[in-house]
């Protein structure tokens, strides 16, 4: 408005100052035909083009009026090159503002696009720094779950888990699910663990969340996800006090479900730790199971179940020692089947190995939990009785003797029965200077001697008795 303003008034006092100084001499608008030019140019560039063709009007009306008064043409060529010159610079100033305008568009999306990177790096920054977070977990989980490998028991293991790595997650409670390794009892839940911040208590409630765990998860080697609403067994999961939601990992080596990992009000945040952890659980369960059972194939004797000679004398050396040290008696008893070789000769080999391990399992039965039991020789028990004197030992001899007497084996569609002649020796009586004794390898030895020679008498005097050492 205000510059619309000064054009007209300028423009109005240019038009008076050219028409005082043409009208004088009219030879002046040849000198005044560059000022003129560049004026009517700047009207173009403001695009005032209304005021430019009034100027443009204006100087021809002069121009035309010049020639007449000077009788000269030149005069007028004047306007004709000035319209010239200005449409050649207007064409000009067409063509870069047409460029500009190019650059500009050009400038404009390159700005977009700028944006967009931006934002598209900004996204890619915060999603790298939450992968990071995220491998920094998992990390830190690898390293703790290192632990693991020390553990050589479901205890040890469980304990780890829940000192060292359920404190780092989010969740209420733990449960892992143990199936026996025996092909047997396959599917048979062996052990029931618990890790979580938050416990079950009591076996049967255990055993309940469990048996709903298997079979939601049915047969399953993916991770389960289960949701109160989702599930038709939800009833029976609300009755143990279930958490939601329930998260089911079965624990798999070489495509055989070893356990499941039950994990209760846990956070999306932590699923994929508890994956590295049910991986890494499935590798350490295994693990643990060959262990005890290549402890077990080591200390128990396949045919009979009870110790191998090498470990019996371990836990009788043991025993001794604590017997000394705390001064109870202790008894032992050699135990043979009499005439096994005819027996096996009359019914065959793989009838007296059944015959033998059922003897075994008699003699089981006749004794304590902690009384130790081991396969001194081909068909000969040895049996440590701690806290137990020569007439009580001689009491349990007589008892694990009478019962094999009295006992029918039906083997293979064969009735059968064997006696057992036993010896016994006790400690203290039966040790020489027991009273100084502190070492315990050659004090078993000694009594191991006499109840085998007891034993001999037995066999001498006729077999299916017990005989004292002394
Ligand atoms: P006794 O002890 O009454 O003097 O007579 P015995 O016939 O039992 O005596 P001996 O100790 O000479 O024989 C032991 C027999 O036990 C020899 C062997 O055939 C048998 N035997 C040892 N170990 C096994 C085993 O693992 N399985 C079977 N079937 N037989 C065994
Ligand atoms: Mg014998
Ligand atoms: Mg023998």
């Amino acid at each position: 408005m205000w510059r619309r303003l000064g054009v007209v008034v300028s423009s109005a006092l240019l038009v008076l100052g050219l028409y005082l100084v043409t009208a004088r001499d009219p030879k002046a608008l040849l000198f005044l035909f560059p000022f003129a030019f560049l004026y009517a140019f700047y009207l173009l560039i403001v695009s005032d083009r209304a005021l430019l063709l009034s100027f443009g009007v204006f100087w021809l009306a002069l121009s035309l009026w010049a020639s007449v008064e000077k009788r000269a043409i030149l005069f007028l060529v004047l306007p004709v090159l000035g319209a010239f010159m200005v449409g050649a610079l207007f064409l000009y100033l067409k063509h870069w503002d047409r460029k500009i305008r190019g650059a500009d568009l050009r400038k404009g999306s390159a700005k977009k696009e700028t944006e967009l990177l931006r934002q598209r790096y900004e996204a890619r920054m915060e999603s790298l720094t939450h992968l990071e977070q995220r491998v920094g977990g998992l990390l830190r989980l690898f390293e703790r779950a290192r632990d693991f490998n020390e553990c050589l028991s479901l205890s040890e293991l469980v304990a780890v888990l829940a000192k060292k790595i359920a404190p780092h997650l989010e969740f209420t409670k733990g449960t892992l699910i143990l199936f026996s390794s025996l092909p047997e009892d396959k599917g048979r839940v062996s052990q029931i663990l618990s890790f979580g911040p938050k416990k079950r208590i009591g076996d049967g409630i255990h055993q309940q969340f469990a048996d709903a765990c298997i079979r939601a998860a049915q047969d399953s080697e993916q991770l389960v996800k289960l949701e109160a609403a989702g599930i038709e067994e939800a009833n029976q999961f609300e009755r143990c006090e279930t958490e939601w939601p329930v998260w089911v990992f079965p624990l798999c080596v070489e495509h055989e479900r070893i356990a499941l990992m039950v994990v209760e009000g846990g956070s999306e945040n932590d699923l994929a730790s508890f994956e590295i952890l049910a991986s890494q659980l499935s590798l350490q369960v295994k693990k643990i199971r060959l262990y005890e059972t290549v402890k077990e194939v080591s200390i128990i004797d396949g045919l009979t179940h009870v110790f191998v000679r090498r470990h019996f004398l371990e836990r009788f050396r043991e025993e001794l020692k604590r017997a000394v040290r705390y001064r109870f008696p202790l008894s032992v008893l050699m135990v043979d089947v009499d005439d096994f070789k005819s027996y096996n000769d009359k019914f065959g080999h793989l009838v007296g190995d059944r015959t033998l391990r059922e003897v075994a399992q008699v003699i089981r039965e006749n004794v304590r939990r902690v009384d130790v039991i081991g396969r001194y020789g081909g068909e000969e028990f040895i049996i440590v009785a701690p806290e137990i004197e020569k007439r009580k030992g001689l009491e349990l001899a007589e008892r694990v003797r009478s019962s094999i007497a009295r006992r029918r084996f039906s083997i293979y569609d064969v009735e059968t029965r064997v006696t057992l002649s036993v010896g016994a020796s006790s400690f203290p009586e039966d040790v020489r200077g027991a009273q100084v004794l502190e070492s315990s390898e050659a004090e078993s030895r000694e009594l191991i001697e006499k109840a085998d020679q007891a034993l001999y008498r037995a066999k001498e005097e006729g077999r299916n008795r017990v005989v004292s050492y002394s």
